[in-house]
């Protein structure tokens, strides 16, 4: 379980309050107004931003004060952050290997991974050499061989068309299934989370409130929602 133990985020003057906990294995929206706090609430599960008060536990061990790389998780930004003069296949690499020289058992973890999106054939070519979508697909591949136990994604194809997007959300929800990870999505669009989430945690009002069931919430939404959602 991630547990978000009284815990008051700063970012500039701005001030967000979570308490709240998550099962593992769940698949959880985080929604709410540009501005609210969506990303500043993932950026500090992940590690890239120090509490002002409270704790972050998962599954029990206290992970409020390590850095990002030492936490069980990967986050995937909107661009993906692949590089440019890498492979995708080194890109992948890096996910594993931050100085990309892999044993032969990684390589063919990079291997599986490239199959699993769909791109064996395509580990050679740099991002420029893709579409937006199998870029998109890299970046999935390189979370993926990281095998950590939360998924945090921040609006990572909000740049794609729908279909395609759609298509990603799939990609998604089968391998955090397969995986049994937990994941925390941010999106605009309440059918993102309609489509691959099962609870949503809405961020409004400077607080980041306890995941409720997703469909009811966009059934019967509640002002701060109503208001965003116009
Ligand atoms: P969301 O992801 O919901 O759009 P953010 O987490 O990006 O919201 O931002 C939350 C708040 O944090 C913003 O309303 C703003 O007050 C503050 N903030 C965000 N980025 C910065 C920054 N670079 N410097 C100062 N304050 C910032």
């Amino acid at each position: 379980m991630l547990k978000l133990d009284k815990c008051t985020i700063a970012n500039g003057d701005f001030l967000l309050n979570a308490d709240f906990e998550i099962e593992t294995g769940a698949r959880v929206a985080v929604i709410g107004p540009s501005g609210a706090g969506k990303s500043t609430l993932l950026e500090t599960i992940a590690g890239f931003r120090d509490l002002k008060a409270g704790q972050i536990y998962w599954n029990g061990k206290d992970l409020t004060t390590l850095p990002p790389g030492k936490r069980p998780l990967a986050m995937l930004f909107q661009d993906g952050n692949l590089f440019p003069h890498l492979t995708a296949a080194q890109n992948i690499a890096l996910g594993l290997r931050p100085n990309g020289r892999l044993s032969t058992d990684e390589m063919e973890m990079v291997r599986s991974a490239l199959q699993r999106v769909d791109l064996l054939d395509m580990g050679a070519r740099k991002p420029a050499e893709l579409s937006g979508g199998q870029q998109s697909r890299v970046a999935l591949a390189r979370i993926l061989v990281q095998r950590r136990e939360v998924l945090l994604l921040d609006e990572p194809f909000a740049a794609l068309g729908p279909a395609l997007k759609a298509e990603m959300l799939d990609l998604v929800a089968d391998l955090v299934a397969e995986t049994k990870t937990t994941l925390l999505m941010v999106s605009h669009d309440p059918q993102d989370a309609l489509r691959i989430t099962r609870q949503t945690v809405l961020v409004a009002d400077q607080i980041a409130q306890a995941p409720v069931a997703t469909a009811q919430l966009f059934e019967n939404p509640p002002p701060s929602l109503r208001d965003y959602l116009g």
